[in-house]
């Protein structure tokens, strides 16, 4: 049986025919390099079941009942949704007494689904009311006597999947071909914001991935979670997730070594390239050529800006040229600095973390579109970050080696079995 809830009416069908809504989150990674499919893995479809199952829902018995699903309104109260199916003050007080233990009403929130569920007869008595207070959990309320309510929970679903794509276009829709969430792309950058530059991607590198995904009824519950993923470009990189015994769940390269660097290879997670660090180039607003010490990422305005490493703020101010700005001393070598935000959200002298927002993306100063310029000093030096190769956090510590040697083998064999799988598909797809 499945339930579909769509604008506010109820819907539901027995049996085959699903139809699932995907709401599709479109992370996009610049990668500028234009799509083209070159695998399209074969999709199989969802067999038809030909014998309807008993209905039920919450794990009520539906037979000799009738279903009607709603959304919580704005403003609306529990006494609101209970009250013009005639159920009387004294009986709605007792339910919100009982529900005290278990659920306080006062968290009835707009937007959320309900359910109410009437005797199938000509008296049509509301029999149950079922508030859905997230994906797994919902309160149901026993209208006749002998009253109760309970918390039910749809059961989650956990599977660990691998797949090995090769980058043709933006590397959420890549991921999304070979069927995985597209927020496994948003995790991907995560893992690897201190080692791959996702703005050097090329076409025809590939990522193999194991990952964990959590599904309520068919629908993604909670992010998906990356446990092992190998990058091979130009160059290579792998990481493994593992919880060492004093210590947070984090990535590490197959030697062991921590994937946290002291700096992010960029100051945004979404955006492109739009000029890079060079001596020589036309200005576009002062039409002349002159040197851009610093790279360029354009993206919409009030996209956060993340400081590349802890520090502390040197400046936050305003020029002419650079508009609202922001440089942070991190140790004795490095400065970074922010231009043309829209916002300046940390002040002078402020602490800041890696990936901690500093401001909002804007146009500020001499700028022809929103963008941030991003500069970066070695010894008061202006240098192009992103040749630089920048020191590692603590590696794994002699303790926890064995432990995390036997996380690393399995993943790797697992994302052997993903390539090899990978490469059969492609030896025998036609073009
Ligand atoms: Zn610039």
């Amino acid at each position: 049986m499945f339930l579909a809830i769509m604008g506010g009416k109820k819907l539901w069908t027995i049996g085959g025919g699903l139809v699932v809504a995907l709401v599709a989150v479109y992370v996009y990674i610049g990668v500028d390099v234009s799509p083209h499919v070159e695998f399209v893995p074969e999709t199989t479809a969802l067999p038809e079941d030909t014998v309807p199952d008993p209905p039920s829902a919450y794990g009520i018995p539906l037979s000799g009942f009738i279903l009607e699903q709603g959304k919580v309104k704005p403003g609306a109260t529990f006494s609101d949704l209970l009250a013009p199916q005639g159920i009387g003050g004294g009986t709605i007080d007792s339910l919100v007494r009982m529900a005290a233990s278990v659920f306080d009403i006062h968290r009835i929130r707009a937007g959320h689904p309900y359910a109410l569920i009437f005797t199938d007869d000509d008296q049509r008595m509301p029999a149950y009311f079922v508030y859905e207070a997230d994906q797994v959990d919902h309160v149901i309320f026993t209208l006749r006597p002998p009253m109760s309510v309970t918390i039910g929970k749809r059961p989650v679903h956990t599977e660990e999947k691998s797949l090995c794509v090769a980058v043709t276009g933006a590397l959420w829709n890549d991921l999304a071909k070979a069927g995985a969430d597209p927020a496994v792309a948003m995790k991907l950058s995560e893992v690897f914001a201190w080692t791959v530059d996702f703005y050097r991607i090329q076409k025809g590198d590939r990522f193999t991935v194991v990952y964990r995904e959590r599904t309520v009824d068919g629908e993604p519950y909670g992010d998906p979670e990356v446990l092992g993923v190998r990058y091979q470009g130009a160059f290579t990189r792998d990481a493994f997730r593992f919880a060492p015994d004093q210590g947070e769940l984090a990535y590490f390269d197959s030697a062991g070594n921590s994937l946290r660097k002291a700096f992010l290879q960029a100051p945004l997670k979404y955006s492109r390239i739009s000029s890079g660090f060079t001596l020589r180039r036309f200005h576009p607003v002062q039409k002349r050529m002159k040197a851009h010490l610093g790279t360029d990422y354009a993206a919409p305005y009030g996209t956060p800006i993340l400081a590349v490493g802890d520090g502390t703020v040197e400046k936050a101010g305003y020029s002419a040229g650079n508009g609202n700005f922001v440089k942070i001393r991190h140790n004795g070598v490095y400065e970074t600095q922010y231009l043309h935000m829209r916002k300046i959200l940390v002040r002078n002298g402020q602490r800041v973390q890696q990936g901690q927002t500093i401001g909002e993306v804007g146009s500020t100063g001499l700028a022809t579109g929103p963008h941030v310029c991003f500069r970066f000093w070695k010894n008061g030096e202006q240098v192009d970050h992103r040749r630089e190769v920048f020191p590692s956090a603590e590696p794994l510590a002699a303790a926890d080696r064995p432990a995390f040697q036997k996380v690393r083998d399995e993943l790797l064999a697992r994302m052997d079995e993903a390539e090899r799988e990978a490469a059969q598909h492609t030896s025998t797809a036609t073009f």
